[in-house]
């Protein structure tokens, strides 16, 4: 865990970090940016609507209110009233006609009673004195027009937006008013045609923030004064402006952009749902960010497992280049040659103690074959264990073999051998070998091995090794049918050659019979030995009894053509030898060892009880004298 923090919080993991959060943090700044391009787009068509649809509503004002100049102008200066009366219906209707905006036209005397209207219904009995346009013109001597509350139509019911101007009589005083009303759903069948989607609206208002005409409809809120309401606090002097509110009506926070009339008390507001306005943005930013931050992550995934790789091989370099070092300190120390071998077998690295290991500085060695100077007898066992090193089947092994020393000629190495890996792949890539000088040991242990196997006094083979090999050899020849013969030789009379000539004599004695015996070992399967005291072997391989019999005869007459004085053999008076054979053969049945000699032995008591310096071959169970010299 504190490994994996140190990881997170090293510079390189930082500054991935940080460049990830630097790419979203720059894609969220272009969002904003966008967001707030769209609300500005948003703000600017919301303003020239405004603009444009104020424009519409003076024009609708003043054709109507053109119409009633006309006819205050008509009634002030040509009407004789009680007569116009009965002429006013038919200008009023003639004015309603070039007009389709008109719902009506009315002219109210100066108590409020109805004098003409457009309208069909009969007037007589309508007061229309409390009336605010009424009461506006009765006490203002202005002569502008007046913009009426919304009100619901007497006549009709529906909501209108009134429009009047005040009648003067012939001095000046207060004659009545004459009044237009539009039908506010001719403001709102304008207004529907823009699409400004579920949450837009258009409002028209009067300066003082009467509502006259909204769409969509909304009935409670017709004829409302909204200089109350949150939205209109924000409403400046200004002849327009942008404002961002929350409606009281519905809770909604909208983009709006209100426009003031410069000729009439009247306002026009256009509003657009904040959320609406943003909605594209919102769609499309959502996509454009989850594509940022995908990727982001992807980038700073990768980012991290490629430091995470990077980090792992400096360490393993770090880990490499420490061991290398150590590596090359206990080479460089040791006594033994240390050698490294790629998997070519070319020596990459040669310690100091070549020099007096092989002869030969580490330079001269290098880039050449490890086993250039390995003895021919020995390359194919060092080769055979190197194979199966590079295989894989082991990764160590000891071997032993000579190899060539450049000042003293042959010498003994022992190497131990490790194979060594690839730290990328893991595969095995060379060999290292500590290699010793071991000729003076190799040497010892040939000494050892011959004073284990031969008997000191004669330089012969002692007993144990002659009962190895004879029974090696018995084998052997049992396998490929060959004869076998065993040759028992013992000494006559020699306990009293001993008495005679003294015991140092009678081990001169033995050493020259042994030499003999020895000079009669001629074939590669031959072996004299000395069997004990003055008993000699000879195993003869792959030799016949009647080619044993010659053989033991040789023997016999060498040993007697020795002429070593020996008074106590008096028969002779020299030195003798008497002889049994055994033969091993499938006639004979392949006897184990012990009945090969004691079959031997017994044609050896044979030729002892047949007078001595004899010889005598075993046949089958019996013995049977085959030469009897004397
Ligand atoms: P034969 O075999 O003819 O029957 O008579 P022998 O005198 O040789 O009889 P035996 O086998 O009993 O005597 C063996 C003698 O050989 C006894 C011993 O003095 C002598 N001998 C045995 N080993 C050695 C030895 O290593 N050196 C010497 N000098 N004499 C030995
Ligand atoms: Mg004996
Ligand atoms: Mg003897």
């Amino acid at each position: 865990m504190a490994q994996l923090k140190s990881h997170i919080f090293s510079w390189p993991y930082g500054l991935l970090v940080a460049l990830c959060v630097t790419i979203v943090g720059l894609g969220w700044y272009r969002e904003i940016d966008i967001r707030n391009s769209d609300v500005h787009a948003a703000e600017v068509e919301a303003t020239n609507l405004a603009r444009s649809l104020v424009s519409q509503a003076e024009d609708s004002v003043e054709l109507v209110d053109n119409a009633l100049i006309g006819i205050v102008h008509w009634l002030e200066n040509f009407g004789d009233r009680p007569r116009a009366v009965e002429h006013l219906k038919t200008l009023l209707n003639l004015r309603k006609a070039t007009l389709p905006r008109l719902r009506g036209l009315f002219v109210y005397a100066a108590d409020g009673e109805w004098v003409a209207t457009s309208e069909t219904d009969n007037v007589t009995g309508h007061n229309n004195s409390d009336r605010d346009y009424f009461q506006h013109h009765q006490a203002t001597a202005n002569r502008l027009p007046f913009i009426g509350s919304p009100v619901r139509s007497r006549s009709g019911g529906q909501w209108i937006i009134t429009i009047s101007r005040r009648l003067n009589g012939p001095h000046g005083e207060f004659a009545g008013v004459v009044l237009a009303s539009i039908d506010v759903s001719y403001f709102v069948e304008t207004y529907s045609q823009f699409k400004l989607g579920n949450e837009g609206s258009l409002a028209l208002l009067r300066s003082d923030g009467t509502l006259l005409a909204r769409s969509p409809v909304d009935e409670q809120a017709i004829g409302r004064n909204f200089t109350a309401s949150p939205f209109y606090r924000h409403v400046t002097s200004d002849m327009s402006g942008v404002i961002h509110f929350q409606s009281v009506l519905d809770g909604v926070t909208r983009i709006s952009a209100y426009q003031r009339s410069q000729k009439l008390p009247l306002l026009m507001l256009v509003a657009r749902g904040h959320d609406e306005v943003l909605a594209p943005w919102r769609l499309e930013a959502t996509w454009r960010m989850s594509m940022v931050v995908g990727l982001t992550l992807i980038i700073g995934l990768l980012g991290a497992l490629m430091l995470r790789e990077l980090a792992a091989r400096q360490r393993l370099l770090a880990t490499v280049s420490s061991r290398e070092a150590e590596f090359r300190l206990l080479a460089e120390a040791s006594n033994d040659m240390v050698t490294r071998i790629a998997f070519d077998g070319t020596l990459t690295y040669v310690s100091p103690a070549s020099l007096r290991v092989l002869g030969w500085p580490p330079e001269s060695l290098l880039g050449g074959h490890a086993l250039a100077g390995v003895d021919v007898e020995d390359r194919a066992a060092v080769e055979a264990v190197v194979a199966e090193l590079k295989r894989g089947d082991r990764t160590e092994a000891l071997l032993a073999y000579r190899t060539r020393h450049r000042c003293t000629g042959t010498v003994w190495l022992e190497s131990s051998l490790s194979v060594t890996h690839d730290p990328n792949t893991g595969r095995v890539d060379g060999v290292v070998a500590i290699s010793r000088d071991v000729t003076e040991q190799k040497q010892l242990e040939g000494h050892l091995s011959r004073l284990a196997t031969l008997d000191g006094l004669t330089g012969l083979a002692n007993r144990r090794f002659l009962d190895d090999r004879a029974e090696r050899e018995l084998l052997l020849a049992r396998q490929s049918r060959r004869d076998l013969s065993l040759l028992l030789l013992d000494a006559d009379h020699f306990k009293a050659f001993n008495d005679t000539y003294g015991h140092l004599a009678g081990d001169h004695c033995l050493q020259q019979i042994a030499a003999v015996i020895q000079s009669h070992a001629t074939r590669p399967g031959d072996l004299a030995a000395r069997y004990g005291g003055e008993e000699f072997a000879l195993l003869l391989a792959d030799t016949s009894r009647d080619g044993a019999l010659v053989v033991a005869e040789r023997i016999r007459a060498a040993v007697a053509d020795l002429q070593i004085p020996h008074a106590g053999n008096s028969s002779t008076a020299v030195v003798t030898v008497s002889i049994g054979i055994a033969t091993a053969n499938s006639i004979a049945g392949w006897p184990t060892l012990k009945s090969l000699i004691g079959q031997a032995d017994e044609a050896l008591y044979r030729a002892k009880t047949g007078g001595r310096n004899r010889v005598y071959a075993a046949l089958l169970d019996e013995c049977a004298p085959a030469l009897q010299l004397t």
